[in-house]
């Protein structure tokens, strides 16, 4: 535990994303987890378009596709009869812009796997069995403090401890938010026979509010059961209590429960860290923020807060640009886990279908101070988008994206500025997705500056790569 640049608190999704981009930027870092191996149930097993391209870009994307699979249509059950299917998806498909456009299924554990094998191929590491319990700071860097064992110190300590996270605590960072629903779930991973595996069944309760839902996990031989409880009811997570759920509300007996691999239970609720930075110390994932699962927003926001972190981080450390970087990571990422919260709230409430906006494919940043749009009539489109895939000259985009480096499009255009080594540049004409002009895809695979001709762009890659 030699002192790390950075020191990651929790090996959940969000901290393993993360120490998988500062291990291939170089920047030394370290994952500490309290738990003695990776968190076991498949809770997040919905992973969102936009995500699957951030897999792409951190080498896992293939490993992800060959565990996981597609969602099942919902069936929805009554007396032991199948009563019609329900789509919880409105439909997508894979277009040349979006590839991976359509809901992926992979239990949390299967990705979490993924993840830390990926993060120890590039030479990380993570200490299991390392329970933070406190943060110090100072100007020139941070201390964390340990249930056992020495402190560690850093330059720079991101909480990746997930919800109830103990930097947050430690802090004083409070969290504003509300009760999303007060009706306590049971979540758990089954093992179950007399269920068919082509469906996501659906029992929905006659006078009650408690509904259970038993999805095929992709890639398992399991199923995730999801059992809403009465107000005040007391969830019984063992075994037993689990079969008690099937056998009361489906047409199953209690013994058709073969095994009952993982249970939990939580009551949804939607929160907002009111900081995501103090000094030294950065908050992301579900440490920042905490919400209903419905609409499968949480694990996919997480890993996109360590996306957009790892590059600035590796900036400030591996390239010594200015730590004022790091301030634009709360700019960027606080609006859109906000607008995450009041989405995975109203798709909760019923308030709206898993639709659009769910994938996370529209979201960017428009109006973050790292945005430069200079075009005075700007084509299909903006700075701060999200940069879609397509094929230039022959050259698949996510192709020449994958990677930490920046990448200039030059499209349609004869004024290619010359850039730095450590920038790739893609020549080709005019993209429909794109239009004509010059566009500087950031690391995190979004435009940062985009105009007609070159002046201007050299500042403005000056000022995140040191040089
Ligand atoms: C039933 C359910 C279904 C869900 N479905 C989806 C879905 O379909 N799609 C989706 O996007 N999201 C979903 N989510 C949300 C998703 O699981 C979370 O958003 C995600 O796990 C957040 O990742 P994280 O790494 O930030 O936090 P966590 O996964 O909570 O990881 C935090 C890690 O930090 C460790 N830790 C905690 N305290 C300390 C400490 N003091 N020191 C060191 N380590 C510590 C923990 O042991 C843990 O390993 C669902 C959640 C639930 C409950």
């Amino acid at each position: 535990m030699n002192d790390p640049d950075v020191l990651i608190a929790g090996a959940g999704p969000t901290g393993l994303t993360l120490g998988i981009d500062l291990a291939r930027r170089g920047i030394p870092a370290l994952v500490v987890e309290r738990a003695d191996d990776l968190f076991p149930g498949s809770r997040g097993k919905g992973m969102q378009p936009r995500t699957m391209e951030v897999f792409d870009d951190l080498g896992v994307l293939d490993a992800i596709h060959a565990a996981g699979g597609g969602y099942p249509v919902g069936m929805v059950w009554q007396n032991g009869e199948r009563k019609g299917e329900h789509h919880m998806f409105d439909p997508a498909e894979p277009t040349e812009d979006a590839p991976y456009n359509a809901p992926w299924m992979i239990p949390q554990w299967r990705t979490q796997r993924i993840l830390l094998e990926r993060l120890e191929e590039l030479g990380g590491t993570v200490v299991f069995g390392r329970e933070v319990t406190g943060v110090t700071q100072d100007a020139d860097g941070v201390t964390a403090h340990f249930a056992s064992g020495e402190p560690v110190r850093a330059r720079y300590l991101v909480a990746a401890d997930g919800g109830r996270s103990a930097v947050r605590r430690s802090l004083g960072i409070g969290m504003t938010g509300e009760e999303v629903d007060p009706l306590p779930t049971l979540v758990a991973d089954v093992r179950i026979t007399g269920l068919d595996r082509d469906n996501w069944h659906i029992f929905p309760p006659e006078g009650t509010q408690e509904l259970l839902a038993i999805c095929p996990l992709a890639g398992t031989e399991d199923f995730q059961l999801v059992a809403r409880f009465a107000e005040g009811a007391e969830v019984d997570l063992s075994a037993d209590g689990v079969r008690k759920v099937v056998a009361a509300r489906t047409h199953l007996a209690a013994e058709d429960v073969t095994q009952v691999r993982w249970a939990s239970d939580f009551r949804p609720r939607a929160a907002l860290a009111d900081r995501f930075r103090t000094g030294r110390v950065l908050l992301a994932g579900d440490a920042a923020h905490v919400h209903s699962p419905a609409g499968g927003q949480g694990l996919n926001t997480s890993v996109q807060d360590a996306y957009n972190l790892g590059w600035k981080l590796g900036a400030v450390l591996g390239d010594g640009v200015g730590a004022g970087l790091l301030d634009t990571y709360e700019e960027e990422r606080r609006p859109i886990a906000a607008q995450m919260l009041d989405l995975s709230t109203s798709v909760h409430r019923g308030e709206t279908r898993r639709g659009g906006a769910t994938r996370q494919l529209d979201l960017g940043y428009p109006g973050s101070s790292l945005t430069e749009e200079t075009r005075a009539e700007p084509g299909p489109l903006r700075a701060g988008d999200r940069a879609p895939d397509g094929t230039v000259d022959g050259v698949r985009l996510f192709d020449a994206f994958r990677g930490p480096h920046w990448t200039l499009l030059a499209l349609g255009t004869d004024g290619v500025p010359a850039m730095p080594a450590a920038v790739r540049v893609v020549h080709g004409p005019a993209h429909r997705s794109y239009g004509t002009g010059l566009f500087l895809v950031r690391p995190d695979g979004y435009v940062g500056w985009a105009g007609d001709r070159p002046a201007g762009l050299p500042e403005y890659l000056a000022r995140f790569t040191g040089r």
